[in-house]
């Protein structure tokens, strides 16, 4: 039987990663965090592409795809993104990346730079893609598509245990302006926004615990 292609599209924060990850190894698929990727490129523009004033050239930025490989390493069950055979998977968290990512990920071609890679992994079927546009723009003939959403909140408190988690320095009202500009950049941008796809099985986890999202994402899926 063919394994299926799962989107999972939503708000900042709403856990769609390490969800995502869950239901790839309870289902033995291959899992795809797409918000890594557009990390990633940031990251790139971080170290090679900055003005004087410290902000990004995209014309270099753009001009410079051709050096930019990215690549995720399974390293015991975790996978790890590598921008030029470096670990860059904790970089990628960083604060800098987050207020600026969002900016680069509007660029059209920093858009279509990423998007036949992300379509050519799905090819065989088999993945879990999360994301903002996996169900409107990537995969918009995936067999499910589930769009998670949850108060701002709570939201906060998730990406602000996360840091911390991860080592890396963070203040609670910054992290919550973070989510709430980026969920406004994505949302509004031209290209491929933020938002649910017809079709998408909408979830609202505010209340709900990471087991029980995945649980009832389990469901949906286990129905058909
Ligand atoms: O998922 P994560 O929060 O790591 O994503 C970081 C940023 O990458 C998002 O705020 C958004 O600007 C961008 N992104 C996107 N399209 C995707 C995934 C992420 O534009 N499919």
């Amino acid at each position: 039987m063919k394994k299926p292609v799962i989107a999972i599209d939503g708000y900042s924060s709403t856990g769609k990663s390490s969800i995502s990850k869950v239901i790839a190894d309870k289902l033995g698929l291959i899992h795809l965090d797409t918000g890594a990727l557009y990390r990633g490129v940031t990251w790139f523009a971080l170290q090679n592409c900055l003005y004087d004033d410290g902000s990004i050239d995209l014309q270099k930025l753009f001009a410079s795809f051709d050096q930019i490989e990215l690549e995720f390493r399974n390293n015991n069950g975790e996978l790890v993104l590598f921008l030029n055979h470096i670990d860059i998977s904790k970089a990628i968290r960083s604060n800098e990346v987050s207020e600026q990512v969002s900016l680069v990920a509007k660029q059209k071609e920093v858009r279509d730079f990423l998007l036949q890679s992300q379509r050519s992994l799905a090819e065989k079927g088999g993945i879990i893609m999360d994301g903002r546009d996996i169900g409107t723009v990537v995969l918009p003939d995936a067999d499910f598509k589930f769009f998670l959403t949850a108060s701002i909140d709570e939201r906060t408190k998730r990406r602000y245990k996360e840091l911390i988690t991860l080592g890396i320095k963070a203040d609670e009202q910054k992290v919550k302006e973070n989510l709430i500009e980026r969920d406004k950049i994505d949302s509004e941008r031209e290209i491929a926004p933020l938002k649910q796809a017809d079709d998408a099985i909408v979830i609202d986890n505010t209340s709900l615990s990471k087991k029980e999202t995945i649980e009832s994402i389990l469901l949906h899926i286990q129905k058909i």
